[in-house]
């Protein structure tokens, strides 16, 4: 009796925090291809899209997901940059920041 209710007590708040942390998630928004700093930096949302000639220290399997300044899981489609603060880059996506997790 005792773990059920303990269960009971438990879930609800985890569920709470989830949906907090998933909803402040959500309001950040995108990081613009176009903003001049992503452009100062060659953010491109797609890694496969990166001006090669301009950034040549690009090598193909650097994106977001793996770089040092990732504020998000791996397996996460979106999170936060120190380079963006406020904002949200792409997992898939690249910029010449880029620095490889450790
Ligand atoms: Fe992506 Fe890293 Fe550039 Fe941020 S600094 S946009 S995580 S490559």
């Amino acid at each position: 009796m005792t773990s059920r209710r303990r269960f009971i007590q438990i879930v609800p708040l985890a569920g709470a925090a989830m949906l907090a942390g998933g909803h402040a998630a959500a309001q950040a928004p995108m990081v613009d291809e176009n903003d001049p700093q992503a452009k100062a930096l060659g953010y491109v949302a797609d890694a496969t899209k990166v001006d090669r000639n301009r950034f040549k220290q690009y090598a193909p399997g650097q994106v977001c997901t793996n770089c040092a300044l990732w504020q998000g899981k791996p397996t996460d489609a979106a999170a936060g940059c120190a380079i963006f603060p406020g904002k949200r880059v792409a997992g898939p996506g690249w910029c010449s920041a880029y620095a490889k997790k450790p």
